[in-house]
């Protein structure tokens, strides 16, 4: 599946490529093509609940 977002930090819109199961059971995290910022885009297990370190990003689309 593909999802397409901005970044909340640079506005950079990209768009990223990766599994359905990842993203519906799995954890998804994608590099900022502009600022580098890692976003998490799904956290189906909870590892990164707490953390810090990863940047929320909205989703403009995805299919
Ligand atoms: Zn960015």
């Amino acid at each position: 599946m593909q999802i397409v977002f901005t970044c909340n930090k640079c506005e950079t819109r990209q768009s990223k490529i990766f599994t359905r199961m990842a993203y519906e059971k799995g954890v998804v995290i994608v590099k900022c093509d502009g600022c580098g910022v890692q976003h998490l885009l799904a956290d189906n297990l909870g590892y990164f609940y707490d953390s810090t370190g990863f940047t929320k990003c909205r989703i403009a689309a995805h299919t």
